[in-house]
């Protein structure tokens, strides 16, 4: 059985389409690099397809289940954990009190807050520490963690390198590649092409608001790719 079902999904900012008939298929331990421009519609993707925009028409189903009209607390509670563009942790908290806001639905499974100190162990060492005095890379491995803790059959990162050093993003990416070892079912948003062939097992190109490329890693070439963000055919 599929884990995410996207079907003929059109997503609208008033008279803007922004997403225009997008359907996917992800399996369990599919992860997808989204890739596409600036306003090509990934982030409004994403936020339909986590609760916090409703699409204009299309349907939506997780394990089978439809979940188009879920809110966004019940989307996690059924499997589906964003981590948005920009961390949104709480600064005064620490890590662990942050990472603890993460297990609010009741889902049971692999993760818990060891098992998170354990795959990103850089993390452990700022158990205590209040997030707003850590590095970016830190940061974002919190939120990261915190997504985790809900235990999603689907995580998704939007931009998770944005605004971080090259170095931070290094750091970042090491914690992901820990995580792919789990199995997890990925969505990464990612601008950084030569990161997201490395990461993902799978390219999806979104062009002003349509899929234009949706192919295994494995079968598609850097240019094929750069073609379809750019529109060139
Ligand atoms: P970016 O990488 O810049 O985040 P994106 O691929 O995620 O780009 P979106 O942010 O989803 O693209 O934007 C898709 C289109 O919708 C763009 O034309 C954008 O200007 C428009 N848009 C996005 N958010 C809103 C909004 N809140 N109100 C109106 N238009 C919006």
């Amino acid at each position: 059985m599929s884990c995410l079902q996207v079907n003929n999904l059109d997503v609208r900012h008033g008279q803007l389409a922004a997403v225009r008939g997008v359907s996917m298929t992800l399996n369990k331990g599919d992860v997808v690099a989204l890739i596409g421009a600036n306003g090509a519609g990934k982030t409004t993707f994403l936020r339909a397809i986590s609760g916090a925009h409703s699409p204009a028409a299309g349907t939506i189903q997780l394990n089978g289940n439809e979940i188009t009209k879920l809110s966004s607390h019940k989307r996690v509670a059924a499997g589906l954990a964003l981590v948005p563009e920009g961390r949104k942790l709480f600064s005064n908290m620490t890590t662990e009190e942050n990472l603890l806001l993460g297990a609010t639905s009741a889902r049971s499974g692999e993760w818990n807050i060891e098992k998170i100190f354990q795959v990103f162990p850089n993390l452990s060492k700022r158990r205590h520490t209040k997030t707003g005095t850590m590095s970016g890379g830190e940061q974002q491995a919190t939120a990261i963690g915190r997504a985790l803790m809900s235990n999603p059959d689907i995580l998704i990162l939007d931009e998770v390198s944005l605004g971080l050093s090259p170095l931070v993003v290094d750091q970042v990416y090491q914690n992901l590649e820990r995580l792919l070892a789990t199995d997890t079912t990925i969505i990464l948003v990612e601008q950084d092409l030569s990161r997201a062939m490395k990461v993902a097992n799978r390219a999806i190109c979104m062009l002003e608001g349509e899929i234009v490329l949706d192919k295994p890693m494995s079968l598609v070439t850097r240019d094929e790719i750069t073609d379809a963000y750019f529109g060139l055919h």
